[in-house]
């Protein structure tokens, strides 16, 4: 499936997205490396460029994601990626992140699993002050692992909560492992303040979501779109208050829909469910959480107020610091109250340029 187009009918008389403050909470951090970062790299190591933007599942998928992880090889690597995808946020209108992360990977190699959290949180917090990014880090157990290994990374994320771990998290294919494995691993998360924010509900549905409701009793999922299926489900979640972290372009390079206008963002908002737009894998899917935005509105036709009530929640259900909430989301509502610029004098003008190029 090709990346996501996103530059359709995006209405010229609509408020500028990019100014919009949101957060992503739906974003693994070497999935958003940048592509000339990613050349880079393989030439460095004289390796082959990983082909990214067409899958034909996610097995695929994954080896390419493990593809690009391999080529992070020294920790200049690693900050010079934590650099670039905060300032890449701050492109997009972010202002605060909270990626998903996994230090174990790069244990012993790159230093301790401490010492490697310890590095990406002074880059991320680092490169976010000076350009107005927050940066938190979402520690993410693999479900293709050993089950053991989540234990241990709980209890790493454990230890730096309120040092800059803002959440835990799982990752990896839906079918390898049920969440009943991790059951413990979330227990101790839960019980040191963190956000739960598993992935489930993407490539499998209904009972992938019930059990993980049921077992790690999640603050947000990471899909989740597919509860859409069963609506006792939708009503569930509503409820519940769970905030799905939804990526429209995941959705659509993977077949969950098939046709992006058929996806079930604005139905899952109709029927009350709490949703937050991630860019999920922007080096993998090309795409930003911008671009999110965008296509939500240029295919889904979600309205302004949409867009930006899917900001606040986004802002509502980050780790990041009270204050900062409240002060963002003044300034959401600040932008839903921008005059929209009346553009047609430069509609006129443009056609004025396009007939002397004719
Ligand atoms: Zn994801």
């Amino acid at each position: 499936m090709p990346a996501l187009s996103t530059t359709r009918d995006i209405a010229l008389s609509d408020r500028t997205l990019a100014n919009l403050p949101k957060a992503d909470l739906h974003l693994h951090l070497e999935g958003a490396m940048r592509p000339g970062t990613l050349a880079d790299l393989a030439s460095t190591y004289a390796e082959p460029t990983p082909q990214v933007g067409c899958y034909r599942s996610f097995g695929e998928f994954q080896h390419c994601y493990r593809a690009v992880v391999k080529l992070i090889r020294t920790r200049s690597d690693m900050r010079r990626l934590v650099r670039e995808v905060v300032e890449d946020a701050a492109a997009s209108g972010a202002v605060w992140i909270e990626p998903h992360f996994n230090p174990t990977t790069y244990a012993p190699a790159l230093g301790s699993a401490e010492d490697v959290l310890d590095l990406v949180l002074d880059a991320g917090v680092a490169a976010g002050r000076s350009i107005g990014v927050g940066f938190g880090i979402t520690l993410s157990a693999s479900r293709n692992r050993d089950p053991r290994d989540a234990t241990v990374l709980a209890r790493l994320a454990a230890d730096y909560a309120g040092r800059g771990v803002v959440a835990f998290g799982l990752t990896g294919d839906e079918a390898a492992t049920p969440p009943e494995a991790f059951r413990e691993a979330f227990a101790i998360a839960r019980d040191a303040g963190l956000i739960i924010a598993p992935h489930a509900g993407e490539l499998l549905g209904e009972p992938s979501i019930r059990s993980t409701l049921d077992i790690l009793s999640p603050d947000r999922i990471a899909h989740g779109v597919r509860a859409v299926e069963h609506p006792a489900l939708v009503e569930r979640l509503a409820n519940e208050r769970i905030t799905l972290d939804v990526c429209l372009a995941s959705n659509y390079v993977l077949g969950v829909v098939k046709h992006i206008e058929e996806h079930p963002l604005p139905h899952l908002l109709e029927s009350g469910v709490l949703c937050s737009l991630g860019s999920d894998d922007p080096l993998l899917l090309q795409n930003s959480v911008l671009a999110e935005y965008q296509t939500a509105r240029s295919h889904l036709s979600m309205t302004d107020r949409q867009l930006a009530a899917i900001a606040s929640t986004s802002i509502q259900s980050s780790g990041a610091p009270t204050d900062f909430i409240a002060q963002t989301l003044t300034k959401i509502e600040e932008w839903t109250k921008e005059d929209v610029p009346d553009l047609s004098d430069q509609r006129l003008h443009r056609d004025h340029e396009d007939c002397d190029t004719r």
